[in-house]
């Protein structure tokens, strides 16, 4: 899968409608503290249903809505789109829409969808469950200063053999 396109509008600092280009291997975004580069991968994991409000650093579902600035009023939804090129090298755009009445809808190609048809249009490119894929500055802490019996479990995790872990446990207790 390849992250084309983002379209982000009253998703925390984005006040304004903005389009990203991400059409190119390497992305780098660069700008002053508290410019809001966070805020695009808070965007990417907030679309693709991240439930912990610790990982896209909100307290409340409201947050993510932009709050109004000095130039800005508030944004009444907060709006993130992102055009993908599927494995199969079709080209989707899927969205997510909460408006300030807490109603979240998710979008394909311009039609209402659930999270679960998200999920199957970016298949198997690890942007599920545990976001592999995106790797935080935290990650890459606990990754270096991890024990060897930490890293394993870290390990097995992201290749998937957790559930079986689990099932062999739970089977043994039988
Ligand atoms: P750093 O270089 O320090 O990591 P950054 O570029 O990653 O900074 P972000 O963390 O993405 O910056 O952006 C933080 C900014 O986003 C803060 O100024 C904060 O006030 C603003 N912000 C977050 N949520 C909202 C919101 N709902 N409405 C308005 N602004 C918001
Ligand atoms: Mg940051």
């Amino acid at each position: 899968m390849n992250l084309l396109e983002m379209r982000i509008k009253g998703f925390k600092s984005f006040a304004k409608n903005t389009t990203l280009n991400l059409n190119s291997n390497i992305v780098s975004i660069v700008g002053p503290n508290g410019s809001g580069k966070s805020n695009i991968v808070d965007a990417i994991r907030w679309l693709l249903g991240e439930q912990s409000s610790k990982q896209i650093r909100i307290s409340e579902k409201a947050d993510v809505i932009f709050s109004g600035s000095e130039k800005f009023p508030p944004a009444k939804k907060a709006e993130v789109f992102l055009k993908i090129k599927d494995d199969n090298g079709k080209i989707r755009t899927i969205g997510k829409i909460l408006t300030a009445d807490g109603k979240i809808q998710y979008k394909i190609d311009n039609r209402n969808a659930r999270l679960k048809d998200i999920f199957e249009v970016i298949g198997g490119a690890g942007v599920g469950k545990s976001f592999y894929s995106i790797i935080s500055q935290d990650q890459v802490r606990e990754l270096v200063s991890a024990s060897s019996d930490q890293l394993r479990v870290i390990i097995e995790d992201a290749a998937g053999i957790k559930t079986y872990l689990n099932k062999k446990e739970i089977a043994l207790k039988m």
